[in-house]
């Protein structure tokens, strides 16, 4: 649970990136991101997305289940129940060790992690070494079940979803047969009761969890870290992370957890300094032994070339949606001047995760214009994902789509009726093309191709 920042990076990456105020009002503006409750006064840390937000949350998961799970052999997916028995988390240890340590500033009062006090002063009103003792804070939230309201109803909502592949480790290599080495991939809700929930959707204490079991031999284990390291910065790639502002960051031993060979984190360079943004952990064969120990079941596997039951070792790389979503936005980010003096917001995202692929904007809002832009958002609403616009002028609705990052615009205006052709604009050039409605579809996949992210090839990935 520390807190991986620093602003030791000499060359800083993130000189020219939007600050934080900036892209959180481009969320709020343009249907990404809303404060929760806003009606009644927001709730602190929660955050609801919008129409563009859950387009963007859908295809970044839909991308990682693509990678983790559609597209290998080895991986199978679960979805485990969010509440589930408390005797999971005494076995798992987070009941009795999953804390942060807390601190109140003596002056102001303000409660905040100690770890991410620097310089000894209160990061609310600038009071230098005046805190209480830290004391530890469990951070499950937990609720009670069923109709009596006592110690034995209390259950807790999962701070991760990794226990949940652990938990059924049995269950899916039965069903599957699967020989090691394998995984067990989820997504899904996480709850912490966190402290410090700055830095907008980066920390909340409802958050989306992608995450990944890698059970192997014991001996292959340091090797399959190697592995999950370059596979999961290779990823980002594919999302269009500017690689620059990346870095694989491994674990210092005093920071390793007790049961750990080796973990790396994938880190992003933000304005506030370099953050976690992906855990790639080597569990050893922990959890696996937590459960067995405490549930009485044996949770090994059996190789049957050897003739042995063993306890695999576990690799686990595991991220946040959310803290994807803000990375992206922040990378995508630009304020551009134009030739003719005007200014323009373009988010300049990769196609796969731009909230809309295509936009079909008829020229004007004319009623002979209408049917005919119809009929082109028709033939290409089903292959993909696409916004229809008609409202103000042209060149609003361009600035408006460069705005939320779609990457293709198409224009239908009255010689569409005639000729039969439409012009498709590009959000980064802003250069222009005319095709016929026939070659429309074609045309739109060849170039959403040429804009997707170049990804290097596993063993051409430096770590
Ligand atoms: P941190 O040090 O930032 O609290 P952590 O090391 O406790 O994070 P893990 O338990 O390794 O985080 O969780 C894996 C991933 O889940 C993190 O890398 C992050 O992307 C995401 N994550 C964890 N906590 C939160 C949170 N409170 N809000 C949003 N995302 C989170």
């Amino acid at each position: 649970m520390t807190e991986a920042t620093s602003n030791s990076n000499a060359d800083d990456q993130s000189e020219g990136q939007a600050d934080l105020e900036t892209i959180v009002s481009l969320a709020k503006r343009r249907g990404f991101v809303f404060p929760s409750a806003e009606i009644y006064g927001g709730f602190a840390a929660a955050y609801d997305y919008g129409p563009l937000g859950v387009e963007m949350k859908r295809q970044i998961r839909d991308l990682w289940w693509q990678a983790m799970v559609r597209e290998r052999d080895d991986i199978v997916g679960i979805e485990a129940a969010i509440i589930t028995n408390p005797a999971v988390w005494k076995a798992s240890g987070h009941l009795d060790t999953f804390s942060d340590p807390l601190v109140d500033c003596l002056n102001c009062q303000a409660r905040m992690r100690q770890d991410h006090i620097e310089d000894d002063t209160c990061p609310e009103c600038g009071t230098v070494g005046k805190f209480t003792e830290a004391r530890e804070f469990n951070l499950m939230l937990s609720t009670q079940i069923g109709p009596v309201q006592d110690e034995s109803s209390r259950a807790y909502l999962r701070p991760e979803t990794a226990q949940g592949m652990f938990i059924n480790f049995e269950n899916v290599q039965t069903t599957t047969r699967k020989r090691l080495p394998f995984g067990i991939a989820q997504i899904g809700k996480s709850f912490r009761n966190e402290i410090t929930t700055k830095q907008f959707i980066f920390r909340t204490r409802e958050f989306e969890q992608m995450e990944m079991e890698f059970f192997c031999y014991p001996e292959d284990s340091l090797q399959w870290h190697e592995y999950w390291k370059k596979e999961r910065l290779r990823w980002y790639y594919r999302l269009g992370v500017n690689p620059d502002r990346l870095r694989l960051r491994d674990h210092t031993a005093e920071e390793l957890s007790h049961y750990s060979d080796a973990t790396s984190d994938i880190e992003v360079q933000y304005r506030w300094g370099w953050g976690e943004l992906e855990g790639i952990a080597h569990r050893g064969d922990f959890d696996l032994k937590q459960h067995a120990e405490h549930s009485g079941k044996s949770l090994t596997y059996f190789d049957t070339d050897r003739n042995e039951h063993l306890v695999p070792h576990v690799i686990e790389p595991a991220v946040g949606v959310d803290r994807i979503l803000l990375t992206l936005l922040f990378d995508a980010y630009a304020e551009e001047e134009l030739e003719n003096g005007e200014k323009r917001t373009v988010l300049h995202l990769a196609p796969d995760v731009a909230p809309a692929e295509v936009a079909i904007l008829p020229l004007s809002r004319n009623e002979r214009l209408g049917p005919t832009a119809k009929r082109v958002y028709d033939l290409i609403r089903p292959q993909f994902r696409t916004q229809y616009d008609d409202a103000q002028s042209i060149g609003r609705r361009y600035r408006r789509q460069d705005e939320i990052g779609t990457p293709l615009a198409v224009t239908v205006d009255f010689d569409t009726i005639d000729d039969d052709a439409v012009t498709i604009r590009d959000r980064d050039t802003m250069e222009q093309i005319r095709v016929p409605i026939a070659e429309l579809a074609n045309k739109l996949r060849t170039r959403l191709e040429e804009l997707r992210p170049h990804v290097p090839e596993h063993d051409e990935i430096n770590v």
